[in-house]
């Protein structure tokens, strides 16, 4: 039988691929993970997408289980600050686009909306986040109908398989290095080997397969499948065994980040329960609420900005707060490896792929490389329709999500530097081009946008098209013959349920703070 997983790091990849398949397969599987005392995990990633709740509903934990203990909290959209224009914002929420008449009520909106806020005509999130509210009342219970509808049959299928079902109302956001720290008791208590240690060097037999990995103290370890989490450095798949890098940098030019932890006053500064994206003169900056401090980090490409000049401009952006918190400078490898699992070798995390973090999808493509690598795990024939599958699968995600960030800046209206001017000249994946072609006269529907499962609907593309305003889109020819009164009367609809919740929801420090 095979059964012997070899984890090498133990960031959050590395943790929550050892947690999840002790939750799949229990004593019938034998995991050693081993990570680095020396080299640190990168120390960012704290915002997430809605299906994360899966990952976590998957390993029996309950909110009130992990969320403390990770300073979590709700995340109910990405907001886009100054894309457009300066003081402008929009959201992008885990919100259905409802229809009406077969027509997204977005496609209604372009037509005739009731004001110039397309977020705050078709959603209810929009301004249930502007009021700074928890997508839960006091006693826990979730906000009504229809978000929640459905949700709790759709534990166990992999998240490509719900997609579509149900959208659950929020994401969560956390402290990145609690949460394996969270895991790693959860991975250990329930049979994980934990070393800590370095890995020295990565043995391959004469086929040129992984035999075992030498460490510095501990000797060799061995297994039959190798999980590299080392991240950015790809020490297994990309170092020992040669697996070619495909770079993303032609159509995503951000290289470099600076990251700053503030601690803050959560009481006094209140949770936007958001994660806050405002576009600077060369990238855009993050804001993250967790309970007890902000992360907050410039994404920049180095051909336009120095990185003194970045940290000069986060550490101004957010203000006294930043004075004595020391900054994390990281140099960001955009793209994927050609293929994501080689011989008895997967990748998992940034060492597998990574795009910037835009829509907040570094942890998302984990979540989905597990849930592919437990669908596809091999047996001893090695399968390699099992590889093939996975690998397809792994590209299609990341693939698609490029397509969907190159969108982000080809849409922006923002033109005022040369960083923003080059983004509408520079080369796009190319069927991108196509779609937004077709886009400009109809919306993004199932079958115009990206063709494989890749976490985003085409409502997503509808905020981003609609948002950021670079791109000028027409309401259907059709709707100028189709009676208005049915959207109409969905307008009223969620106008009338965005003030029941605004006046019914707590704040959501006030959720959290009831919760500890
Ligand atoms: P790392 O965290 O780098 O961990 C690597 C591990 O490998 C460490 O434990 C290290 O000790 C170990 N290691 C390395 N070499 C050796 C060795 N020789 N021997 C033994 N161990 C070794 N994702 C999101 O979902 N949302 C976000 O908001 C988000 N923001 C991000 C912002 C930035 C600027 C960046 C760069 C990434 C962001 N991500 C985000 C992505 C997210 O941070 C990563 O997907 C996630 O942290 C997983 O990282 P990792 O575990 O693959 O690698």
């Amino acid at each position: 039988m095979l059964n012997r997983l070899v984890i090498v790091g133990g960031g959050t990849a590395g943790w929550m691929t050892a947690s999840y398949f002790k939750a799949a397969f229990g004593d019938r599987i034998d995991i050693t993970l081993v990570e680095s005392g020396n080299v640190g995990a990168v120390g960012v990633g704290e915002a997430t997408f809605s299906d994360i709740r899966h990952f976590f509903e998957f390993l029996g934990l309950k909110e009130k289980d992990w969320m403390p203990a990770c300073n979590a909290t709700y995340k109910l959209a990405v907001r886009f600050e100054n894309w457009r224009e300066e003081g402008h914002y929009f959201y992008h929420p885990f919100e259905q686009m409802r229809s009406v008449n077969g027509f997204p009520l977005a496609d209604w909106w372009l037509k005739a909306g009731p004001t110039d806020r397309f977020d705050k005509d078709c959603f209810v999130m929009p301004s249930v986040i502007d009021a700074g509210l928890s997508p839960r009342h006091l006693d826990g219970k979730l906000i009504d109908q229809p978000f929640d509808e459905g949700a709790d049959e759709m534990q166990g299928l992999t998240m490509s398989e719900h997609q579509g079902k149900t959208q659950f109302p929020y994401a969560y956001q956390f402290e990145a290095a609690l949460l394996a720290k969270y895991l790693t008791t959860y991975a250990v208590e329930r049979g994980v080997k934990h070393i800590t240690d370095d890995v020295k060097k990565v043995n391959l037999d004469e086929r040129g397969w992984i035999s075992g990995v030498t460490t510095a103290e501990h000797g060799d370890i061995e297994g039959d499948l190798y999980v590299d989490c080392t991240g950015f450095r790809g020490l297994l798949l990309n170092q020992a065994l040669e697996t070619p890098f495909i770079s993303f940098a032609d159509t995503l030019p951000n290289d470099s980040a600076v990251a700053l932890q503030v601690p803050m006053d959560m009481q006094a500064r209140g949770i936007l329960p958001c994660t806050t994206a405002t576009a600077q003169e060369a990238g855009w900056i993050w804001t993250i609420p967790l309970m007890g401090r902000v992360g907050t980090g410039y994404v920049y490409a180095k051909d336009y900005l120095s990185p003194e000049e970045a940290e000069r401009t986060l550490r101004e952006f957010v203000g006294p707060a930043a004075a004595d918190v020391e900054a994390n400078h990281i140099k960001m490898r955009i793209g994927r490896s050609e293929n994501s699992w080689v011989n008895n070798c997967v990748a998992i995390g940034l060492s597998s792929g990574f795009v910037e973090p835009l829509e907040s999808t570094g942890i998302f493509f984990i979540h989905h490389a597990i849930e592919q690598l437990a669908k596809h795990f091999p047996d001893e024939s090695w399968n390699p329709v099992q590889r093939r599958l996975y690998n397809d699968s792994v590209a299609h995600v990341m693939d698609g999500i490029r397509e969907f960030l190159v969108l982000h800046y080809h849409a922006a209206k923002r033109n005022d530097t040369q960083y923003w001017r080059d983004a509408k000249t520079r080369r796009m994946p190319d069927e991108l081009a196509a779609r937004i072609e077709k886009w400009k006269t109809q919306l993004p529907d199932s079958e115009t946008i990206y063709p494989y499962y890749h976490g985003l609907p085409p409502y997503s593309y509808m905020c981003v098209l609609l948002g950021m305003g670079g791109i000028e889109v027409q309401a259907s020819p059709a709707l100028a013959l189709a009676d208005p009164g049915a959207a109409e009367r969905e307008f009223a609809a969620i106008r009338d349920k965005t003030r029941r919740l605004t006046e019914a929801l707590p704040k959501a420090y006030d959720y959290f703070a009831a919760q500890a």
